[in-house]
């Protein structure tokens, strides 16, 4: 067994030997920042490294002698079997705390609730002061059973400053015991006296190939549809492998693409009234928009002939027409105002209008 499967890792293979080399050298730092897109695997990486760090095999491998008189099994940390491997596993070791902001403070209860699932990876959350001081005081005492504690805080950007500060006060002066895994999507987004203490590891993108292989070999994808989900999730694996166990993810995609695909047929009168529909469930529009961008950049990927990059492969035929019938300058026209679309949703700004205003700038084709 490699190292990357030891740890449970697909991909991310030069984090998982930086960190296990820094475990072996007794070198590892006290805090982390993971940096990285949503669902890229940056929560993944950070329960294998609490995995690693309280696994109870010795750090020096260990052959043990099979009873059979056959080859000597080695061990070597994660060994997955052991009680604290195990209960990793499960996500039950008592010496692991992982939080994550909650959608109001309704839904935080210090009696160790914790917040329920995202709907989406667009759900704000806010992560709170009092989460902070809880994980400083449950920090503050020595480990349960293993070595160390080790506190896990998911989306740090979705902390307010008033909480990053409680939390640089656990920073500046952890107990010998405390190991801090922070998750975010851009260091550029936290306080920078927080990320300074960190050491940084920034998760890019796997291949499409090996989010693709993944989801067949691990996850039982058929092949059509790791192939698209693994296109679509830009090689965040996290992400498709979500997506693969939520069919409304697919379902939507195709309900938007089919919706784009007949508004740039329709004319002005048409248009106006598909926009005050699609608009009328603001929540679901920003998805929308994302996956209109993905059409209009496949199409100018046709148009300049490259094919094997193309996203949403199910609409081959579609696309194609289109790159032939729009110039480069309309199919630019179109991906940047659904860009400038979304960027004005961000904003606030009402949706009906952006939505219309949008759908009349489209080119008309088909
Ligand atoms: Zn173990």
């Amino acid at each position: 067994m490699n190292l990357n499967e030891r740890w449970g890792m697909v991909g991310h293979t030069w984090a998982v030997e930086a960190l296990e080399h820094a475990i072996r050298t007794r070198r590892a730092a006290h805090a982390f920042l993971i940096a990285g897109a949503h669902g890229i695997g940056k929560t993944t990486l950070a329960r294998a490294l609490a995995k690693r760090l309280l696994c109870t095999t010795n750090d020096s491998p260990v052959a043990q002698n099979d009873l059979f008189g056959g080859a000597a099994v080695v061990n070597e940390p994660p060994c997955g079997e052991c009680r604290a491997c195990v209960k990793n596993a499960k996500g039950v070791h008592p010496d692991v705390m992982l939080l994550e902001g909650v959608p109001s403070r309704d839904f935080y209860n210090k009696n160790g609730s914790t917040a329920p699932p995202r709907k989406s990876d667009r759900e704000k959350r806010i992560l709170l002061v009092d989460q902070m001081r809880d994980m400083e005081k449950w920090l503050s005492t020595a480990p349960f059973e293993g070595k160390y504690k080790i506190g896990i805080v998911r989306r740090f950007e979705d902390a307010n400053e008033e909480a990053q500060n409680a939390f640089l006060k656990t920073l500046e002066e952890p107990p010998s015991h405390a190991i801090l895994i922070l998750t975010a999507q851009d260091a550029g987004l936290l306080l920078p006296t927080i990320v300074s203490r960190c050491q940084p590891l920034n998760l890019r993108p796997l291949s499409v190939e090996s989010v693709e292989r993944a989801l067949m070999e691990k996850w039982n994808a058929n092949e059509a549809d790791a192939q698209l989900l693994a296109r679509i999730s830009g090689g965040r694996l996290g992400w498709a492998v979500r997506a693969l166990s939520t069919p409304n993810v697919l379902e939507t995609r195709r309900a938007a693409l089919d919706a784009l695909n007949a508004l740039v047929q329709e004319g002005r009168a048409e248009r106006i009234t598909r926009a005050e529909k699609l608009s009328k469930d603001s929540s679901e529009l920003p998805q929308m928009l994302e996956t209109w961008q993905t059409w209009w950049r496949d199409i100018l990927l046709l148009a300049s002939e490259q094919n094997a990059r193309v996203t949403n492969v199910d609409y081959m035929n579609a696309l194609q027409s289109h790159a032939q019938q729009l110039s480069i300058e309309d199919i630019q026209r179109a991906l940047n105002a659904t860009r400038t679309a979304a960027r004005q949703l961000g904003q606030n700004a009402n949706a009906r209008l952006v939505t219309e205003a949008l759908t009349l700038r489209y080119p008309r084709g088909g």
